[in-house]
């Protein structure tokens, strides 16, 4: 018996179809034309309400934005410090399995509670789901 990322969540087929529709339609405005790795990403926040955001990269390259960075500085901007994510669904145009890269964990970590969920693009094709926890086992917190 599988478990599956509905039943792990406690999401909805159709939030998490959501979530992943806007993380594949921001991604088509993503500024990659360098990498030509164009990412979304689509939180959605413990309120409800759903915020996007793509990669934007930069000819210094190491000034380059991730998707998820770039949402959740949208999400605070928007919403205010106080914002929790429930989920974080990321989806990339390149046909290609990703899960949000190591510094993208540690930010989306400052935002998460323990009912917090990450969608990614899994090697078999489908939609994956992890925990914060899964993916960011002993993430950086610094006592505020
Ligand atoms: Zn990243």
């Amino acid at each position: 018996m599988s478990t599956t990322p509905e039943d792990r969540s406690g999401l909805s087929t159709e939030t998490i179809a959501e979530l992943h529709k806007q993380a594949v339609a921001v991604a088509g405005q993503a500024y990659a034309p360098y990498s030509n790795f164009r990412v979304g990403a689509a939180l959605l926040l413990a309120t409800g309400e759903i915020v996007i955001g793509c990669n934007v990269e930069n000819a210094s390259y190491r000034l380059t934005t991730c998707a998820e960075q770039s949402a959740i500085a949208t999400a605070v901007s928007q919403y205010g410090p106080t914002i929790k994510l429930r989920a974080v669904a990321v989806a990339n145009l390149n046909g290609t399995a990703s899960q949000p890269c190591g510094a993208c964990r540690q930010t989306i970590l400052e935002f998460s509670t323990p009912e917090t969920w990450i969608f990614y693009p899994a090697e078999d094709g489908t939609i994956a789901v992890t925990s914060m926890s899964e993916m960011l086992p002993a993430g950086f917190h610094l006592a505020h």
